[in-house]
């Protein structure tokens, strides 16, 4: 019997990381991606240009490359890839999360609009919502991540839902479905910065959401060593994304762009042992008589337990928790982990650990820090790649010394 031809769509995230939908010729046969170190592409004659503009000005891609804020063939092999990986006719790279995060907002926000947020949302995007938002006559509502509580929300003038999912650090998991019903009913866009999740564990574009976000510096890159954000969706939409980053610019460097290449070839592996460390870990964790409280989706005791399920492949790998205790008591403990790096940041190949009050909230009036919950002994780690049982042996150890 004769094998079925495969059809590249149907291969699963793993193999469309390395793959991509399809192969592009490379110079010399290389297997990797060349790193195309130039700040722009010549012509070789005057006829060439006349050709290219009357070619652009028609709309025809009759060559891909001009000048580097536009684009340069690492970065569009790498796109290419990532598309592929989530399920998107395009994606586009940015030099960092956040600039994918504000200049997608840019460029979908409208005069005179409402855009929903849902709180317990990355710092950054939540200060660029309350303060920056309205400078630009632009009204905003900071909501649960239910969506309920969005729906309630919508007014006349809404035209954008950004969420996360999950959220960070509660890891709350919106219904995605409900919010996508909710959003067409209303006819307003919805975006997702879905970081915590990754294109492996999350496919909200498959549900009807219509523009992803990921910080690829996070779980994308993986290995703790590179800046990069990317957004993705439709090709309409992305043109228009295109067209907002060719202006400000905010494009990743061929460097990054290979880094991020290269990272994404494991990104099945890494996701894969990922889940499995932050299941086993969580679950050591709530057992454990030294921590008040766990936060992770994979228990059945995460309020939204039921919709991650549903909705994810795997949980990822980073925990909240309430060290039973107080701020002394917490510094301890983390001061006691040996694996287990200080600083912000997740999704890398070491182990990350933050005291969320200390490293995201400091200069915060302390008793809106008590409001949003992030009292002195909430810890968030974020899981790498090392050996389970070693991480596990780690947070053990740290724990009985407090
Ligand atoms: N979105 C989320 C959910 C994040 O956690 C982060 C960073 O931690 C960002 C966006 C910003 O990404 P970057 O640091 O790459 O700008």
């Amino acid at each position: 019997m004769s094998k079925k031809p495969s059809d590249p769509k149907n291969w699963n995230p793993a193999t469309l990381a390395i793959h991509g939908l399809d192969r592009t010729e490379h110079a010399h046969f290389a297997v990797s991606t060349p790193i195309v170190h130039t700040s722009n592409y010549y012509f070789n004659n005057t006829q060439e240009v006349y050709d290219f503009m009357k070619a652009k000005s028609e709309g025809k891609v009759i060559r891909e490359h001009e000048y580097g804020r536009y684009g340069n063939p690492t970065q569009q092999e790498c796109e290419r890839k990532l598309a592929a990986v989530e399920g998107a006719e395009r994606a586009v790279l940015f030099a960092s999360g956040m600039a994918a995060v504000i200049l997608t907002i840019m460029t979908f926000m409208r005069r005179d609009g409402h855009i929903i947020f849902t709180s317990d949302c990355y710092r950054q995007t939540r200060d660029f919502a309350a303060n920056l938002l309205a400078e630009f006559g632009i009204q905003v509502s900071m909501v649960d991540p239910t969506a309920d509580a969005i729906e309630k929300a919508i007014k006349p003038n809404t035209n954008i839902i950004f969420t996360e999912s999950p959220t960070n650090p509660y890891l709350r998991c919106l219904d995605l479905p409900a919010v996508v019903r909710v959003a067409k009913q209303h006819k307003v866009m919805t975006i997702i910065d879905a970081t915590l999740a990754t294109s492996y564990n999350l496919k909200p574009l498959a549900v009807g959401v219509d523009v992803v976000i990921h910080s690829a510096t996070k779980y994308l890159g993986g290995h703790n060593d590179l800046l990069a954000g990317v957004t993705l969706g439709s090709d309409k939409l992305m043109n228009d994304v295109y067209r907002m980053q060719r202006m400000i610019g905010a494009t990743p460097g061929p460097l990054t762009c290979f880094l991020l290449e290269r990272g994404l070839k494991t990104f099945g592996l890494r996701m894969e042992h990922h889940n499995r460390a932050g299941m086993a870990v969580a679950r050591m964790l709530e057992a454990n008589p030294k921590i008040e409280k766990v936060w992770y989706p994979g228990l059945e005791s995460h309020p939204d337990h039921r919709i991650a399920k549903e909705q994810m492949k795997g949980y990822g790998s980073i925990i909240t928790f309430l060290v039973k205790g107080d701020d002394a008591k917490t510094r301890k403990f983390i001061d006691a982990l040996e694996l287990f790096l200080i600083t912000p940041s997740l999704g890398g190949s070491e182990s990350l650990v933050t005291q969320m009050w200390m490293m995201s909230f400091f200069d915060y009036p302390e008793d809106y820090r008590k409001k949003i919950g992030m009292s002195d002994n909430l810890v968030r780690i974020a899981l790498g790649l090392e050996d389970v049982d070693d991480l596990l042996a780690d947070l053990k150890q740290a724990l009985e010394r407090i």
